[in-house]
C-alpha cells in the first residue's frame, strides 16, 4: 500500500464456479470504485487450488502465497475439486492454509436477507433477517487439519484446540462488531455458542467470553448451546444479532444461515485477522454446476463489498467504504422487484443475467446521485 487511497488486491479465482463468478465480481467492483474517483485499486490474479495441484503439484505456489502476504486484501472465489485430493484423501483447500498462515481468526458470516428474495421461513419477520455468525477460523476442531490420526485401522482421533490468546481476540472482535451494529440501531447483543455443558474446552471458551464480556459491559451478552442455536436459527432467527462460536460449529451453522437467506449463492464471508483478510463466498467450487453458467455470483459480489468496507474501516478511507455500500445497494436494488430469480431458487437467472441486473442497478444509483 502506498497511500490510504491505493490498495492492491490479490485475486484467487480458484476452481469450479470460482473462475466463473470472479470475473464479473472484479468488473462490478471496478465500476463501483470508478465512480468514487478518489480510489485507486489494482486487482492482480494469482493461481492456487485443486487444478493448480493437479497440473503442477502445488496447491499454493510460493509466488501466490508471497503476493497474498503483500496485498492489502485477498479476494477468493472457491477452491477444491472432489476428485483431486492429497495422498491421504483430504481435499485441496489453500483457503484453510491462508487462515492458519495469516491468523485469520474471525470468520464473519452475515445472515442478511436481500429485500425481494422469497423468504424460506413462513413468517413476515423472515424477510428482514440481519444477524452475523462469527466463526473462529484458526483453531477449534480445525486445529487438527492435516494432523488427525488413524491408529491400526481401529480408532481415529482429531483434537479440538481452544487457546486463550485467540479466544480473547475473537471475543473482542465480536464485541466490537456488536458495538458497530448497535450504533446502526441493532441490539448490540453478543451470544457465545458452545457446548460448555459437556466439554472442558467449551467451558474454557465460555469463561474467556465472560471475561472479555466484563470488559465490554456496554453490550448485552448471553450463551447458547450449539444444539439450541440450531433450533433458534430456525424458530426465531429474527431475534439474533451477533453469534460467536468455535470453528466446526461455525462451519455448520453458517451453512444453516445461508439456507435461511436463499442458499449458498447469497452468503458472503470474510476471514479477518489483525493484519490480513480474505473475502470469499461461503460456498465451495460447486463442481455439479460448474461450466453451465448457472452459478449465482451474488455471494461473491457481497464478499467484494465486504472487502471494500473493511479496507475503508481499516485505513479510514471513506471512498472505499462508499464503494462497498454502492455494490451492496446495487445487489439489493437488482433483486428488489422480485423479478430476478436465480437458478438455485427455481428461476432462470444464471451468472450473466445476475451480473447484468446488478450492474444496471449500479448505473441507476450512480445516475440518480448525480442529478
Ligand atoms: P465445500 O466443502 O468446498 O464448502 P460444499 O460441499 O459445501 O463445498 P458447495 O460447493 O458449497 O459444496 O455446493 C453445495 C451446493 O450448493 C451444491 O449443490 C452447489 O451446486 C450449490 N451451490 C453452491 N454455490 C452456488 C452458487 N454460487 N450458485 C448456485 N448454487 C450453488
Amino acid at each position: 500500500m502506498t497511500n490510504s487511497n491505493h490498495f492492491d488486491i490479490a485475486v484467487f479465482p480458484g476452481d469450479g464456479i470460482g473462475e466463473e463468478i470472479m470475473g464479473p465480481c472484479v468488473e462490478l467492483l471496478e465500476r463501483a470504485i470508478a465512480c468514487t474517483d478518489k480510489l485507486d485499486v489494482s486487482f492482480s490474479k494469482y493461481v492456487a487450488g485443486a487444478a493448480s495441484y493437479r497440473d503442477s503439484g502445488e496447491a499454493l505456489p510460493n509466488e501466490s502465497m508471497n503476493k497474498a502476504a503483500e496485498a492489502d486484501a485477498i479476494l477468493l472465489g472457491a477452491m477444491g475439486l472432489p476428485d483431486v485430493r492429497y495422498p491421504d484423501g483430504t481435499e485441496i483447500s489453500p483457503q484453510i492454509d491462508f487462515r492458519f498462515k495469516f491468523g485469520l481468526y474471525a470468520g464473519v458470516r452475515p445472515v442478511r436477507t436481500i429485500p425481494g428474495l422469497r423468504p424460506i421461513l413462513n413468517n413476515p419477520a423472515a424477510s428482514e433477517l440481519d444477524f452475523v455468525i462469527i466463526r473462529e477460523s484458526t483453531e477449534g476442531l480445525f486445529a487438527s487439519h492435516g494432523k488427525g490420526e488413524v491408529i491400526d485401522d481401529a480408532e481415529a482421533r482429531d483434537t479440538l484446540v481452544i487457546t486463550r490468546a485467540v479466544s480473547e481476540r475473537l471475543f473482542d472482535f465480536s464485541f466490537d462488531l456488536g458495538r458497530k451494529r448497535k450504533a446502526l440501531g441493532k441490539p448490540g447483543h453478543v451470544t457465545c455458542v458452545d457446548k460448555a455443558n459437556v466439554f472442558k474446552s467449551f467451558a474454557f471458551f465460555r469463561k474467556i467470553f465472560e471475561e472479555q464480556g466484563e470488559l465490554n459491559a456496554d453490550l448485552q451478552r448471553s450463551h447458547m448451546y450449539v444444539d439450541a442455536a440450531a433450533l433458534n436459527m430456525i424458530s426465531r432467527p429474527w431475534d439474533l444479532d451477533v453469534m460467536v462460536t468455535e470453528n466446526m460449529f461455525g462451519d455448520i451453522l453458517s451453512d444453516l444461515g445461508a439456507a435461511l437467506i436463499g442458499g449458498m449463492g447469497y452468503a458472503p464471508s470474510a476471514d479477518i485477522g489483525d493484519d490480513h483478510a480474505v473475502f470469499q463466498p461461503c460456498h465451495g467450487s460447486a463442481p455439479d454446476i460448474a461450466g453451465k453458467g448457472v452459478a449465482n455470483p451474488t455471494a461473491m459480489f457481497l464478499s467484494g463489498a465486504m472487502m471494500l468496507e473493511w479496507l475503508g474501516d481499516k485505513h479510514q478511507c471513506a471512498a472505499a467504504g462508499e464503494a462497498g455500500r454502492l455494490v451492496r445497494d446495487a445487489v439489493d436494488a437488482a433483486f428488489a422487484g422480485g423479478q430476478l430469480v436465480t437458478c438455485e431458487l427455481g428461476g432462470d437467472a444464471g451468472t450473466k443475467p445476475v451480473f447484468d441486473a446488478v450492474a444496471a442497478a449500479l448505473d441507476n444509483i450512480i445516475k440518480a446521485r448525480s442529478h
